[in-house]
């Protein structure tokens, strides 16, 4: 019997194949009992896990470049000290033997007392260095063999659906290159980074459905709707054929678009709209060329430095950096600084210790605070400033004073360069991310030191309204709509255009083609989405007349009424052309 699972929907049409569960945390670690004479083999792996970490940890120390912040090197050699503890490697050796299990189920049994130990600590610091202990013991589970986020690889009987109970942002970029046709999880909000990589993997997907990895069988076949935002599990031969021609009829109105390839982004009256596609890897690029996109408007520079052990290298970013600008052959590329912190931890970074990663060390104040790392990254944007028209954006500023040190650090990034004899383009412009409210009421200020401006409403809804972006719990208080995020919208647009200052916006709504017209009705003429969203936005501003739109949202925007406001989008939308 078919049982319907209910979540939030990701896009990407409509996935019918067999289940692959993920296993991801410590709480889904295999348990199995041993025979006596099975034991000596088990304590081999249990220290040649041990062994093969330490080498690891030992390998990434030595390799950890100058310019690292002075955080990551204490990092990896607190953890080298804690895996020579015997609390980790002797310890879990002795529940091998005394209850005759499997090593990872030893270790995890280890790692809870631990933990429960550290949480009893009254010291802050002290008590935060859990997560250092759990750190060390998720490398040593991956080099047990067990854990960690695996593929199958070799045949594998219908297409493949991923389902976790989460997936980190980090995990997401590294199932880029993977062969699967879509994927659901437990947890996450529908602007998380997760989300946002699932949406560029232009995969259905559905998350937040609670139970999903506990219901779901491996191999199990399974419907997944990321229109809709609703599973199927073992769905009977009626549902199937249902969802089969649903599929079809979503594939043949994705090809219809293409057509629309090389028409231009215009309004019924005349007004061109620029239409971007933001990357997060440079293997992207390929989707904003098909999609021809007027250029990148956002490139997540972070996604370099996730899922990975060492920094790259001021090097190894110039080529990446290089390879977007030179594919688009002229075309603008807008490359963030990279934003980490909150949900984009580096590994480096010490996770947990801030109560309130969301208002912590996140975006600029975190390039800021390690500003040779900073500096490696503007050396090597402006070093692939030569390639093309590449712009640079720097993430989450909420005042003057933290633009006017992002500035002074690509001033002295641009003197070292001119010290080494390397070559930069002149007039690379500079932008600022439009993503905390502070910032969209003193927008106004930016505009004598930068050149445009990005409104991030990823963040600015998730700030403005003080909801997480990343938590199911409070995703029905994420509103879009909200009139308080309209007005902080409207501002910063209405702000830019009578400046003369490029406004973008590059968060989640630019795609969200419920939000086009009114976006376009604030007086938008510069969006930004995921590559695959493109052409059905563009389809969008094609059918509308711009001059009705803006009466229609400037009536909008003089109620503080929700339920009108959800009328009047209503309204907006339902009209053809307008
Ligand atoms: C945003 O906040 O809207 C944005 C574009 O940045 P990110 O989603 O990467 O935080
Ligand atoms: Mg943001």
């Amino acid at each position: 019997m078919s049982i319907a699972l209910h979540g939030v929907p990701i896009g990407g049409g409509i996935a019918i194949g067999r289940a692959h569960l993920i296993s991801q945390s410590m709480d889904e670690v295999v348990h199995y009992q041993l025979d006596e004479e099975a034991l000596p083999e088990e304590l081999a792996r249990f220290d040649e896990a041990i062994v093969t970490t330490r080498e690891e940890l030992e390998r990434l120390t030595a390799s950890v470049p100058d310019n690292a912040p002075a955080e990551m090197k204490a990092f990896l050699s607190l953890h080298v000290m804690l895996l020579s503890d015997p609390m980790l490697t002797e310890e879990p050796r002795g529940i091998i033997e005394a209850q005759r299990c499997n090593a990872e189920w030893a270790l995890k049994q280890q790692a809870d007392a631990l933990v429960e130990q550290f949480d009893a600590i009254e010291e802050t610091y002290l008590r935060e260095r859990k997560h250092d202990v759990l750190q060390v013991v998720e490398r040593v589970f991956k080099n047990l063999n067990g854990q960690g986020v695996e593929l199958p690889d070799g045949d594998w009987d219908g297409e493949l659906i991923l389902v976790a109970h989460d997936l980190s942002p980090a995990d997401m970029v590294l199932f880029k290159d993977s062969a699967f046709s879509a994927f659901i999880t437990d947890v996450g909000g529908s602007t998380s980074h997760t989300a946002i990589l699932g949406r560029s993997l232009d995969l259905p997907s559905v998350i937040a459905l609670h139970n999903a990895r506990e219901l779901i069988h491996e191999e199990e076949w399974i419907i997944v709707d990321g229109e809709q935002g609703v599973v199927m599990i073992d769905p009977d031969p009626l549902v199937l054929d249902d969802y089969r021609s649903r599929q079809e009829r979503w594939r043949a109105a994705r090809a219809d678009l293409a057509c629309l390839r090389l028409s231009p982004a215009e309004t019924l009256d005349g007004e061109f709209i620029e239409l971007h596609a933001n990357i997060e890897v440079p293997s992207d690029i390929e989707d904003v060329v098909d999609a021809s996109a007027d250029g990148v408007g956002l490139f997540r520079s972070e996604f370099l430095f996730l899922g990975r052990d060492t920094l790259p290298s001021e090097d190894e970013q110039f080529q990446a950096y290089r390879k977007v600008v030179s594919a688009m052959q002229g075309k603008p590329v807008t490359i963030r600084t990279m934003d980490l912190g909150a949900d984009k931890n580096a590994r480096w970074m010490s996770h947990g210790v801030a109560d309130n990663p969301a208002l912590g060390l996140t975006g600029i104040r975190l390039c800021l605070a390690e500003p040779l790392l900073f500096r490696a990254q503007l050396k090597a944007l402006m070093r692939a400033s030569v390639y093309g028209k590449l712009r640079i954006l720097f993430p989450m500023v909420s005042g003057l004073s933290e633009l006017k040190q992002a500035l002074a650090q690509l001033e002295i990034a641009k003197d070292e360069l001119w010290e080494e004899g390397i070559a930069i383009a002149e007039n690379v412009e500079v932008g600022a991310m439009v993503e905390v409210p502070a910032a969209a009421l003193v927008v106004g200020s930016f505009f004598k030191l930068v050149d445009f401006v990005s409104i991030g409403t990823n963040d600015l809804i998730q700030y403005t309204l003080a909801v997480d972006r990343s938590d199911d719990a409070v995703s029905h208080l994420y509103d879009p709509v909200h009139p308080a995020v309209l007005k902080l919208l409207s501002h910063t647009i209405k702000t830019a255009n009578k400046a003369g200052v490029p406004v973008s916006v590059c968060g989640e709504m630019a795609g969200d083609l419920r939000m086009t017209r009114l976006l376009l009705g604030m007086g938008l003429t510069r969006f930004s989405m995921h590559p695959a969203q493109v052409l059905a936005v563009k389809q969008i501003v094609r059918g509308t007349h711009l001059e009705t739109v803006k009466e229609l949202v400037a009536r909008m925007l003089r109620t503080e009424d929700p339920d009108k406001i959800a009328d009047m989008l209503t309204q907006l939308n339902a009209a053809p052309g307008v």
